[in-house]
């Protein structure tokens, strides 16, 4: 089954069965990630426009029985998810970041990876104080 990684995104094959919780290794960028694979019997979620957020739960069944699960995304496009679509979450660090619908071969990135907007404010903030070091040390030598 094609499953897309949580870490990386990049969508790969998979030994998996059509239900079930499982530990997978990317093969592109060899994080471990959790996925959950399981049939929809309903799905509920509430948009809040204001923080661009949404809150899902989800029923499916797992092998038979009945499972829940319940999430917050930081993306508030809805996901496409109908009663019987089999469904695959892929999660990272415990965030569910990814949800994939087997039945119309769409996914949804439903959490983006806060570590790379740190890595790269923390970065811009850095630069941005060398160039001002810069400025100021260019304006004293000039004067
Ligand atoms: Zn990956």
């Amino acid at each position: 089954m094609k499953i897309v990684c949580a870490n990386c995104e990049e969508q790969n094959n998979y030994e998996v069965e059509k239900e079930g919780y499982y530990s997978l290794s990317c093969s592109d960028c060899e994080a471990d990630f959790q996925v959950i694979i399981g049939i929809a019997r309903s799905k509920r979620s509430r948009g809040h426009k204001p923080s661009q957020s949404r809150e899902y739960s989800i029923r499916f069944f797992q092998n038979g029985n009945d499972d829940f699960i319940q999430f917050e995304s930081n993306c508030y496009d809805d996901v496409e998810l109908k009663s019987k679509d089999i469904f695959v979450i892929s999660s990272f660090d415990g965030k569910p970041r990814i949800l994939a619908n087997i039945n119309i071969h769409k996914y949804w990135v439903i959490n983006t990876k806060p570590t790379e907007i740190d890595d790269a404010m923390v970065m811009t903030a850095i630069v941005l104080f060398i160039f001002i070091g810069l400025v100021i040390v260019a304006m004293i030598s000039a004067s």
